[in-house]
């Protein structure tokens, strides 16, 4: 995992976007870069260690600069060094990558072939070398992009600038998440809405393969098809507070003493008249009712929750439920069936196995009802009906 932001809109682009970097450096911290405009070209700073390594090296630089792209990494392909730190790029384009290409092996053999040469151990390398090879081939960026894409396996969230289009990000992802802010003063691209929050709470959420043009005042979306398509702005009830450790030591702690609170929030929203209500969230009568069966399918604490839901579940409603981890779950051919409830859950609603295992279901018929925090993600969205916590950013 690792944290991506990118801003462009008016002067302090870089220092914008190393206070987003901070925000994201729970995601990783072993190196960290940018890349912003400068004098009509680009100029890419980058940094073993943490933010405040980068921020010494960057001393600065930058600061008339309007459009910047930065990455905080937690390195999966090459070690954590300054050559494997992001942006990793051309001299016609600077790439930021969340996620794991798998297949970057066999096309690093490609690109070798057609005589390009490698400056990092990366995987995202790769990728930012077969988007520049399509560049050459193919009639604008979005079609350059979109055929890059469609030879990489794996996941992805990119944050791009090209060298020839001053101002401009383009983003787009596969698994990984990755969403555009948008304030008075400019727009984002960001990992996680908590690295904006300081700026901005209006936001939209890349759906998988779409891609995004961000400048300054407006922001156009693409399908994975590359049609031009509407996009769905969304409001964070968060604000920069609620995504702040305060006077705690770290966040874990925090959140476990948000636990009383966030209960309380998540019940009132279901409870109408001393009787649950759940009509607000999808979930539909009929189905449950035919219901013989309850998978609850999830990771990690997320998977702890829903041992504690089968029990209730089989005393109080007599219904046989079993709970099972989605990275197993994904790959062992289940028997499902259509009168099967599955029940996903997922704080950040983006977990790669529960949104494999919620697909399988979805494939097989059964009626799928999400729990998850994040507003918009893609297991919210993918699902027949969804039951929000209420437990704020979690970081
Ligand atoms: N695979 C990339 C690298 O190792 C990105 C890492 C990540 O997203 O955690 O640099």
């Amino acid at each position: 995992m690792c944290g991506i932001i990118g801003y462009t809109g008016s002067d302090g682009a870089v220092s914008k976007v190393l206070c987003g970097l901070r925000s994201l450096e729970y995601r990783g911290y072993d190196s960290a870069g940018v890349a912003f405009f400068e004098g009509g070209g680009v100029r890419v700073i980058r940094s073993p260690g943490r933010i405040a390594s980068l921020e010494a090296r960057i001393d600065g630089a930058g600061g008339n600069s309007r459009c910047a792209i930065g990455h905080t990494r937690w390195a999966t392909h090459g070690a954590p060094s300054e050559r494997n730190s992001h942006p990793h790029g051309s001299d016609r384009l600077q790439l930021v990558h969340n996620g794991i290409i798998e297949n970057y092996a066999a096309l690093k053999e490609d690109l070798l072939a057609l005589g390009y040469a490698f400056a990092s151990d990366t995987d995202t390398e790769v990728a930012a070398l077969l988007i520049d090879f399509y560049l050459k081939h193919e009639a604008d960026k979005i079609s350059a992009i979109r055929c890059a894409c469609a030879r990489m396996k794996g996941s992805y969230a990119f944050g791009i600038i090209f060298s020839d289009e001053p101002g401009r990000i383009y983003a787009t992802r596969r698994e990984s998440p990755l969403i555009v802010g948008v304030s008075g003063e400019g727009c984002y691209v960001a990992s996680d809405v908590t690295a904006i929050l300081r700026e901005t709470r209006d936001y939209y959420r890349l759906g998988d393969g779409q891609i995004a043009v961000v400048d300054a005042d407006s922001t156009t979306f693409y399908s994975a098809e590359g049609e031009e398509i509407q996009g769905e702005i969304r409001h964070a009830d968060w604000d920069a507070e609620a995504a702040d450790r305060g006077d705690f030591e770290h966040y874990m702690l925090k959140e476990i003493h948000e636990e009383p609170i966030a209960i309380e929030r998540t019940l009132a929203r279901h409870i109408r008249g001393r009787l649950p209500f759940f009509a607000d969230d999808g979930l539909v009568d009929a189905r449950l009712r035919e219901c013989s069966r309850i998978r609850i399918i999830a990771c990690g604490t997320a998977l702890h929750a829903g041992m504690y839901g089968r029990m209730m579940l089989e005393r109080y409603a007599r219904v046989p439920c079993e709970t099972e981890i989605a990275s197993e779950f994904r790959y062992r051919d289940p028997i499902l069936s259509p009168s099967d409830t599955v029940v996903l859950i997922s704080q950040s609603g983006e977990t790669a196995d529960t949104l494999a295992a919620l697909r399988l279901a979805r494939a097989a018929g059964c009626y799928t009802v999400a729990i998850v925090n994040a507003v918009g993600s893609s297991i919210a969205r993918s699902a027949d009906s969804v039951i929000y916590t209420c437990a704020g950013p979690e970081i």
